[in-house]
Protein backbone atom coordinates (compact mmCIF):
# COMPACT_ATOMS: atom_id res chain seq x y z
CA UNK A 1 0.00 0.00 0.00
CA UNK A 2 1.46 3.36 -1.06
CA UNK A 3 1.56 6.13 1.64
CA UNK A 4 1.27 9.49 1.10
CA UNK A 5 2.10 12.95 2.72
CA UNK A 6 1.38 16.11 1.95
CA UNK A 7 2.89 19.26 3.55
CA UNK A 8 1.14 22.67 2.99
CA UNK A 9 3.72 25.76 3.38
CA UNK A 10 3.06 29.43 3.40
CA UNK A 11 2.60 32.35 5.55
CA UNK A 12 0.00 33.11 8.71
CA UNK A 13 -3.87 33.28 6.87
CA UNK A 14 -2.51 31.48 3.13
CA UNK A 15 -5.33 29.11 4.17
CA UNK A 16 -3.34 26.19 4.29
CA UNK A 17 -5.41 24.73 7.54
CA UNK A 18 -8.28 25.56 5.41
CA UNK A 19 -7.20 23.62 2.57
CA UNK A 20 -5.65 20.93 4.76
CA UNK A 21 -9.15 20.38 6.13
CA UNK A 22 -10.30 19.55 2.48
CA UNK A 23 -7.63 17.45 1.24
CA UNK A 24 -7.93 15.13 4.33
CA UNK A 25 -11.45 15.11 3.44
CA UNK A 26 -10.85 14.19 0.08
CA UNK A 27 -8.48 11.61 0.79
CA UNK A 28 -8.93 10.47 3.95
CA UNK A 29 -5.74 11.93 5.75
CA UNK A 30 -4.92 12.99 8.50
CA UNK A 31 -4.70 16.42 9.16
CA UNK A 32 -2.18 17.43 11.19
CA UNK A 33 -1.76 20.73 12.89
CA UNK A 34 1.14 21.28 15.03
CA UNK A 35 -0.98 24.07 16.72
CA UNK A 36 -3.38 21.78 18.12
CA UNK A 37 -0.77 19.63 19.47
CA UNK A 38 0.86 22.69 21.22
CA UNK A 39 -2.61 23.40 22.07
CA UNK A 40 -3.83 20.16 23.78
CA UNK A 41 -0.58 20.23 25.24
CA UNK A 42 -0.98 23.32 27.13
CA UNK A 43 -4.41 22.62 28.06
CA UNK A 44 -4.37 19.21 29.39
CA UNK A 45 -3.88 18.88 33.53
CA UNK A 46 -2.42 15.95 33.76
CA UNK A 47 0.40 16.91 31.82
CA UNK A 48 3.71 16.93 33.08
CA UNK A 49 5.47 20.55 34.00
CA UNK A 50 8.59 19.50 32.30
CA UNK A 51 9.52 17.69 29.27
CA UNK A 52 13.33 16.28 28.55
CA UNK A 53 14.54 16.43 25.19
CA UNK A 54 18.07 15.38 24.54
CA UNK A 55 19.08 16.12 27.55
CA UNK A 56 18.01 19.28 28.07
CA UNK A 57 14.87 20.06 30.31
CA UNK A 58 11.82 22.22 29.02
CA UNK A 59 9.43 24.16 30.75
CA UNK A 60 6.07 23.76 29.56
CA UNK A 61 4.52 26.39 30.95
CA UNK A 62 7.18 29.18 29.96
CA UNK A 63 6.21 27.37 26.36
CA UNK A 64 3.11 28.36 26.75
CA UNK A 65 3.89 31.78 27.85
CA UNK A 66 5.81 31.94 24.25
CA UNK A 67 2.97 30.33 22.23
CA UNK A 68 0.49 33.27 23.98
CA UNK A 69 2.60 35.97 22.66
CA UNK A 70 2.75 34.88 19.12
CA UNK A 71 6.16 33.47 18.76
CA UNK A 72 7.33 29.81 18.17
CA UNK A 73 7.84 27.43 21.00
CA UNK A 74 11.39 26.23 21.61
CA UNK A 75 11.83 24.09 18.03
CA UNK A 76 13.44 21.09 20.08
CA UNK A 77 10.42 20.96 22.44
CA UNK A 78 7.89 21.46 19.09
CA UNK A 79 9.65 18.63 16.92
CA UNK A 80 9.72 16.03 19.96
CA UNK A 81 5.93 16.23 20.31
CA UNK A 82 5.53 16.05 16.78
CA UNK A 83 7.63 13.41 15.97
CA UNK A 84 6.12 11.38 18.62
CA UNK A 85 2.61 12.00 17.00
CA UNK A 86 4.00 11.20 13.50
CA UNK A 87 5.22 7.76 14.61
CA UNK A 88 1.90 6.95 16.06
CA UNK A 89 0.06 8.28 13.30
CA UNK A 90 2.32 6.08 11.28
CA UNK A 91 1.71 2.92 12.97
CA UNK A 92 -1.92 3.23 12.38
CA UNK A 93 -1.64 3.10 8.84
CA UNK A 94 -2.61 6.77 8.87
CA UNK A 95 -1.35 9.50 6.01
CA UNK A 96 -0.81 12.50 6.56
CA UNK A 97 -1.54 15.85 5.39
CA UNK A 98 0.78 19.35 6.90
CA UNK A 99 -0.41 22.40 8.10
CA UNK A 100 2.04 24.55 9.39
CA UNK A 101 4.78 22.13 9.89
CA UNK A 102 7.56 21.94 10.10
CA UNK A 103 8.03 25.82 11.11
CA UNK A 104 11.59 26.22 11.79
CA UNK A 105 14.93 25.11 10.18
CA UNK A 106 15.36 22.96 13.04
CA UNK A 107 12.18 21.14 13.28
CA UNK A 108 12.56 20.38 8.99
CA UNK A 109 15.90 19.19 9.74
CA UNK A 110 14.50 16.63 12.85
CA UNK A 111 11.21 15.97 10.85
CA UNK A 112 12.37 15.29 7.52
CA UNK A 113 14.18 12.40 7.61
CA UNK A 114 11.55 11.03 10.01
CA UNK A 115 9.01 11.38 7.41
CA UNK A 116 11.47 10.35 4.75
CA UNK A 117 12.19 7.24 6.17
CA UNK A 118 8.25 6.39 7.25
CA UNK A 119 6.33 7.25 3.89
CA UNK A 120 9.55 7.16 1.29
CA UNK A 121 10.43 10.13 -0.18
CA UNK A 122 8.72 9.65 -3.20
CA UNK A 123 5.60 9.61 -1.43
CA UNK A 124 5.94 13.51 -0.34
CA UNK A 125 4.05 16.40 -2.21
CA UNK A 126 5.26 19.87 -0.57
CA UNK A 127 3.03 23.05 -1.65
CA UNK A 128 4.15 26.66 -1.29
CA UNK A 129 0.13 28.76 -0.85
CA UNK A 130 1.38 32.25 -1.61
CA UNK A 131 -0.02 35.60 -0.78
CA UNK A 132 0.85 38.88 -0.56
CA UNK A 133 2.12 40.80 2.57
CA UNK A 134 -1.24 43.33 2.46
CA UNK A 135 -3.56 40.07 2.33
CA UNK A 136 -1.42 37.71 5.44
CA UNK A 137 -1.86 40.57 7.60
CA UNK A 138 -5.85 41.67 6.56
CA UNK A 139 -7.02 37.66 6.98
CA UNK A 140 -5.37 37.52 10.28
CA UNK A 141 -6.85 40.23 11.69
CA UNK A 142 -10.36 39.15 9.97
CA UNK A 143 -9.77 35.47 10.62
CA UNK A 144 -12.44 33.88 13.63
CA UNK A 145 -12.36 30.43 14.88
CA UNK A 146 -15.59 27.97 16.00
CA UNK A 147 -16.32 28.00 19.84
CA UNK A 148 -17.24 23.79 19.85
CA UNK A 149 -14.14 22.43 17.64
CA UNK A 150 -11.58 25.30 16.85
CA UNK A 151 -12.36 25.03 13.40
CA UNK A 152 -10.66 28.04 11.48
CA UNK A 153 -12.64 29.92 9.63
CA UNK A 154 -10.20 31.57 6.12
CA UNK A 155 -11.77 34.85 5.97
CA UNK A 156 -12.63 35.84 2.26
CA UNK A 157 -15.84 36.22 -0.21
CA UNK A 158 -17.26 33.20 0.42
CA UNK A 159 -17.22 33.37 4.84
CA UNK A 160 -17.20 36.68 5.52
CA UNK A 161 -21.13 36.77 5.97
CA UNK A 162 -21.25 33.60 8.41
CA UNK A 163 -21.93 33.82 12.03
CA UNK A 164 -22.13 29.67 12.63
CA UNK A 165 -19.42 26.80 11.72
CA UNK A 166 -20.23 25.03 8.70
CA UNK A 167 -19.11 21.82 9.89
CA UNK A 168 -20.98 21.81 13.35
CA UNK A 169 -23.38 25.03 13.73
CA UNK A 170 -21.10 26.47 16.79
CA UNK A 171 -20.91 30.13 16.70
CA UNK A 172 -17.75 31.96 15.43
CA UNK A 173 -15.62 34.25 17.23
CA UNK A 174 -12.76 35.27 17.12
CA UNK A 175 -9.52 33.69 18.26
CA UNK A 176 -7.67 35.87 21.33
CA UNK A 177 -4.93 35.43 20.10
CA UNK A 178 -5.27 37.17 17.03
CA UNK A 179 -4.43 40.99 18.48
CA UNK A 180 -3.12 43.19 15.91
CA UNK A 181 0.56 43.12 18.02
CA UNK A 182 0.76 39.32 17.94
CA UNK A 183 -0.72 39.00 13.93
CA UNK A 184 2.75 41.31 13.69
CA UNK A 185 4.75 39.08 15.56
CA UNK A 186 4.00 36.22 14.02
CA UNK A 187 4.19 37.14 10.59
CA UNK A 188 7.82 38.40 10.99
CA UNK A 189 8.23 34.54 12.80
CA UNK A 190 7.24 33.24 9.52
CA UNK A 191 9.56 35.64 7.20
CA UNK A 192 12.58 35.14 9.50
CA UNK A 193 12.22 31.62 10.82
CA UNK A 194 9.64 29.96 8.84
CA UNK A 195 10.65 30.95 5.35
CA UNK A 196 14.26 29.52 5.44
CA UNK A 197 12.49 25.96 6.05
CA UNK A 198 11.93 26.09 2.37
CA UNK A 199 15.75 25.80 1.15
CA UNK A 200 15.75 23.06 3.81
CA UNK A 201 12.96 21.01 1.78
CA UNK A 202 15.02 22.13 -1.33
CA UNK A 203 18.21 20.75 0.19
CA UNK A 204 16.82 17.09 0.96
CA UNK A 205 15.62 17.21 -2.80
CA UNK A 206 12.15 17.69 -2.40
CA UNK A 207 10.53 19.74 -5.22
CA UNK A 208 8.07 22.85 -4.27
CA UNK A 209 5.26 23.04 -5.73
CA UNK A 210 3.45 27.20 -5.77
CA UNK A 211 0.16 27.89 -5.30
CA UNK A 212 -1.60 31.43 -6.42
CA UNK A 213 -3.51 31.80 -2.54
CA UNK A 214 -5.60 34.65 -3.44
CA UNK A 215 -8.05 32.86 -5.48
CA UNK A 216 -11.22 31.29 -3.62
CA UNK A 217 -11.00 28.37 -1.57
CA UNK A 218 -12.48 25.66 -4.04
CA UNK A 219 -10.23 27.64 -7.20
CA UNK A 220 -6.83 26.89 -4.74
CA UNK A 221 -7.97 23.65 -3.70
CA UNK A 222 -8.67 21.98 -7.27
CA UNK A 223 -5.05 23.58 -8.13
CA UNK A 224 -3.79 22.01 -5.49
CA UNK A 225 -5.58 18.68 -6.08
CA UNK A 226 -4.80 18.28 -9.11
CA UNK A 227 -1.04 18.79 -8.81
CA UNK A 228 -0.74 16.55 -5.97
CA UNK A 229 0.49 13.64 -8.15
CA UNK A 230 1.90 15.18 -10.76
ZN1 LIG B 1 -16.52 23.97 13.91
Amino acid sequence: MKRQVIILFGPPGAGKGTQAGLISDKLSLYHFETSKILEEKFSSSDSERYIEVAGQKYDVLNEKQIWLDGKLCSPPFVAHLVKEKIKRLYDNGQDIVFSGSPRTVFEAEELLPLIEELFGKENISVFYIKISAEQTIYRNSHRRICELMRHSVLFGKETEGLTLCPFDGSKLVKRGLDTPDTIKVRIKEFQERTLPVLSVLEKRGLSIKEIDGERTISEVFKDIFSKING
